[in-house]
C-alpha cells in the first residue's frame, strides 16, 4: 500500500504571506486573489517534510496535513 499525504489550505485563513510557495513551490501557488493554491492535492510520504514545513513556516496556521 502506498501511502499519501493528503493538503488542504483554509481560505478563510490564508492571507497570502506566500511562505508555503516558497518552501514547496510544486506544491503551493498564489492564485490571482492573492491567496495560496494547490498545484496538488496529496503527495508521496518521501515528501512529508517539505509539507511539513510549509504548514510549520505558514503564520496563520492555514496549511493542514494527514497520512492517507
Ligand atoms: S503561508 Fe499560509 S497564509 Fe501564506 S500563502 Fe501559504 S497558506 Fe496562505
Amino acid at each position: 500500500m502506498t501511502i499519501k499525504i493528503g493538503i488542504k489550505i483554509d481560505p478563510t485563513r490564508c492571507e497570502g504571506f506566500g511562505n508555503c510557495v516558497m518552501t514547496a513551490p510544486d506544491v503551493f501557488a498564489l492564485g490571482d486573489d492573492g491567496r495560496a493554491r494547490l498545484i496538488v492535492s496529496e503527495v508521496g510520504v518521501l515528501r512529508l517534510e517539505e509539507v511539513r514545513k510549509a504548514a510549520y513556516n505558514c503564520p496563520v496556521s492555514a496549511i493542514k496535513f494527514k497520512e492517507e
